[in-house]
């Protein structure tokens, strides 16, 4: 870190000694990498089954890498079909045991234990999220781990309370919940997962991905301190085979599944007529449309949150712009000049916007859907930027000229890549952009109130954002339509899904 400093410093002395008259160098910073020191990474994790760290029956192993610097961070349990089953035990003897017969306001207070340990380790979760998963430390510090502990803190709130929370109704819990989480939001998905599971009664497995599993055994190991009763939460990491053994566990109550809309409908054949509860949050392509009397600055920053800060490595993320045909030319230069500032390359740099791409199988679906775009005629536009020789790296890229049967314009792609297509009346922006199988969420840019009410009665999107861009809260229900899935997250109506109504 010392010499990082010394680096930083004498590249700002050389500027300051040196003025410079070309106006592109007031883009550069000096570096400003977070300090990794103090972050003390196991080199191989169990997992944790009954309030205990347990090798793993199958005795298999995998590596979970830096994406950006492709060097392995450590070693993490492969959990096969017994070890599965052991979690799920200890789980339903937890549910039998304890969690069920404590009272509401005693569940709350181990949620809240979780919550201030988390804030309190905010800075190493970050760290360890970025490492993990590539994205920036901007990102990891400023919005996953304070929306993570928001999540506890708001569902420890509602424990002792479930009796108001659906006007009057009496409710009871569902049992044992295993949850499947992606890449993404590793450790705010396992949040949007547990907390509202435990706030309700429930007890829980969780699989975080498989490219992504250290920072839900941070979490484990945070629960382990808080000492919540043994079993009540348990992490199993492992790959598809894994949330596979979860997902289909006979003495699960309640699956609720983050991912791909291909594994998401194939957990909902093979639980068809089990009468296990069921929650899907599955892709997304959002269109993000741009009315030309929107204030455009404004609109070009929310495009650039929706699509590059995190890779585009987000569901909800905007990544078909429907732009009003008379302002086509100028949101497109403003982008191509924003892009041209984005600062692309370590994640663990505080200046990084757009990190790296989660693995090299996701690098390599971005660059395949990039090409295919080229091949169907959509005119593309990298910004100028240097990439990292190590590491899956992507350049922000808008594509312009895009028809609505390109791949590029339906299919998702989780990358920092957006498409542009045009449109010349409200009407014509609702067809387009419910002109997709998914339906997860979409934004309006616009001067007028009404028309983002107008546009928002008739988009067929779960969370529609006004004049912004990726904004959560915990109180706020998040889901989807069509084939972006089914039930919601946050909100009462999030955890309308981990209780039975009576
Ligand atoms: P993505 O394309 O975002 O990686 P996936 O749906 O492949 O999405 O993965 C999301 C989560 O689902 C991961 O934790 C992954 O290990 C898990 N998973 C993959 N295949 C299956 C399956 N057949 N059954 C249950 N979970 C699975």
């Amino acid at each position: 870190m010392k010499k990082d400093i010394t680096k930083a410093g004498k590249a700002q002395l050389a500027r300051t000694q040196k003025p410079s008259l070309d106006f592109g160098s007031a883009w550069e910073y000096a570096p400003s990498p977070e300090s990794t020191d103090h972050v003390k990474l196991q080199a191989q994790y169990g997992l944790f089954i009954g309030g205990k760290w347990k090798a793993p029956k199958s005795k298999k192993y995998f590596a979970t890498i830096s994406p950006s610097t492709e060097q392995k961070l450590a070693e993490v349990a492969d959990a096969g079909a017994a070890d599965v089953d052991d979690a799920v035990k200890a789980a339903r003897s937890a549910y039998d045991t304890y969690w069920k017969k404590m009272p509401g306001k005693e569940r709350a207070k181990y949620i809240f234990r979780i919550a201030r340990a988390l804030q309190e380790k905010a800075r190493e979760f970050a760290i360890v999220e970025t490492m993990d998963g590539g994205k920036p430390i901007k990102e990891s510090r400023d919005l996953d781990v304070p929306l993570a502990a928001a999540h506890f803190f708001y569902h420890g709130g509602w424990a002792d309370k479930l009796d108001l929370a659906f006007h009057g109704r009496k409710v009871r819990p569902l049992g044992v919940a295993g949850q499947i989480i992606p890449w993404n939001f590793p450790l705010l998905m396992a949040a949007w997962k547990i907390a509202p599971a435990l706030a309700g009664g429930n007890t829980v497995v969780l699989k975080p991905a498989e490219t992504t599993p250290l920072s839900s055994l941070m979490l484990a190991q945070i629960i382990e301190e808080a000492e919540l009763p043994p079993g009540v939460v348990n992490i199993v990491t492992g790959a598809g085979q894994t949330g596979a053994a979860l997902a289909s566990h006979k003495d699960v109550n309640k699956v609720a599944f983050t991912g791909s809309t291909e594994i998401g409908k194939l957990i909902q054949r093979n639980l068809a007529g089990s009468g296990k509860k069921l929650t899907l949050e599955l892709g997304g392509k959002a269109a993000n449309i741009v009315f030309a009397d929107a204030s455009i600055d404004q609109a070009v920053e929310g495009i650039i949150n929706g699509i590059y800060f995190n890779q585009g490595h987000v569901c909800c993320a905007g990544s078909r712009l429907l732009v009003e045909e008379s302002v086509h030319d100028l949101v497109v230069k403003k982008l191509r000049d924003r892009l041209s500032t984005l600062r692309v390359g370590d994640p663990l740099d505080k200046n990084t916007d757009v990190g790296a791409i989660n693995s090299r199988e996701q690098w390599e679906r971005i660059n395949e859907l990039v090409a295919a775009g080229e091949a169907e005629g959509g005119e593309r536009y990298t910004a100028p930027c240097k990439l990292p020789s190590k590491g899956f790296f992507i350049a922000p890229t808008f594509f312009t000229g895009v028809s609505m049967s390109s791949r590029i314009a339906r299919e998702e792609i989780f990358g920092p890549v957006l498409s542009i297509m045009t449109f010349r009346t409200a009407e014509e922006a609702i067809e387009k952009a419910n002109n997709t199988m998914y339906g997860l969420s979409a934004g309006v840019w616009t001067d007028k109130g009404a028309k983002i009410f107008w546009m928002a009665q008739r988009l067929k999107a779960g969370v529609i954002w006004g004049n912004t861009f990726n904004k959560f809260d915990p109180s706020s229900p998040f889901g989807g339509y069509k084939e972006s899935g089914f039930g919601r997250e946050g909100g009462r109506q999030g955890l309308s899904a981990y209780v039975e109504v009576l």
